[in-house]
């Protein structure tokens, strides 16, 4: 099972993939994880990513598509992965199908930027894991800890409300044309093409895509 999650920062794509993970037992890949985990470990990648990420910006085509290609080749993403935060730009998506990467499932999370605007401000993560929380929509079961393993949450330094703001441009932009690009795939039966109401609790989102997807 390969899926990609699509949708504006905030639209709920890494909540979604702790439960979509579970259900199909596929790894989450999320450039977003991997790209903090670099500069969190001091690596070449993570220092040229560093400034370019927290200004709100996208990383370059090249340096990510590379990041994909070598994380798709690991073993245990030959029976399928979840894409979250990937494709980004058409080049990454160009990519994709240049590879000969095909997906069974393009889910997009459909959500205004208002309300993306108000869940970014109360996003808390666990940087190990990449399990989100919100202090309202999604609390943590004792406050400021990760429910499996109790370390500290921490806020991104990217969901500050201007930064946000220039991200939701940035996704307007240059990843909103990814949709009709998906849905043209969809219609050439490459793939299928699924659209959820990204506003709904948790809980409800999950049990639509639970209900979808098979
Ligand atoms: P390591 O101890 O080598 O960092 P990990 O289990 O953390 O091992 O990661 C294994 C591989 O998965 C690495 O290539 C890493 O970049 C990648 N990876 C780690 N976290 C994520 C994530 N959330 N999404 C996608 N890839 C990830
Ligand atoms: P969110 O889902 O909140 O937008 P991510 O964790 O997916 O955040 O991404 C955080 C940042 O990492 C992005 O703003 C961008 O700088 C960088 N990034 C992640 N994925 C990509 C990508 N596919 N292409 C370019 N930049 C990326
Ligand atoms: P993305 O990966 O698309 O950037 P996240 O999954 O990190 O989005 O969600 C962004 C914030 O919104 C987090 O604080 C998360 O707990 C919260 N959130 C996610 N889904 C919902 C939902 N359906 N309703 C309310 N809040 C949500």
């Amino acid at each position: 099972m390969r899926i990609i999650l699509l949708g504006a920062p905030g639209a709920g794509k890494g909540t979604q993939a702790q439960f979509l993970m579970a259900k199909f037992g596929i790894p989450q890949i999320s450039t977003g994880d991997m790209l903090r985990a670099a500069i969190k470990a001091g690596t070449e990648l993570g220092k040229k990513a560093k400034a370019v990420m927290d200004a709100g910006q996208l990383v370059s085509d090249e340096l990510i598509i590379g990041l994909v290609k070598e994380r798709i080749a690991q073993d245990d993403c030959k029976a399928g992965f979840l894409l979250d935060g990937f494709p980004r730009t058409i080049p990454q998506a160009d990519a994709m199908k240049e590879n000969g990467v095909d997906v069974d499932y393009v889910v997009e999370f459909d959500v205004p930027d208002e309300v993306i605007v108000e869940r970014m401000a109360g996003r808390r993560v666990h940087a190990g894991s990449g399990r989100v929380y919100h202090l309202v929509y999604n609390p943590p079961k004792t406050e400021g800890k990760d429910d499996e393993t109790g370390d500290d949450l921490s806020i991104r330094p990217d969901d500050e409300e201007a930064t946000v703001r220039k991200r939701l441009g940035i996704y307007h932009e240059q990843t909103k044309p990814l949709v009709a690009y998906y849905q043209a795939e969809a219609a050439a039966d490459a793939c299928a093409y699924l659209t959820i109401d990204g506003t709904q609790p948790v809980e409800q989102v999950s049990s639509l895509l639970d209900e979808k997807l098979s």
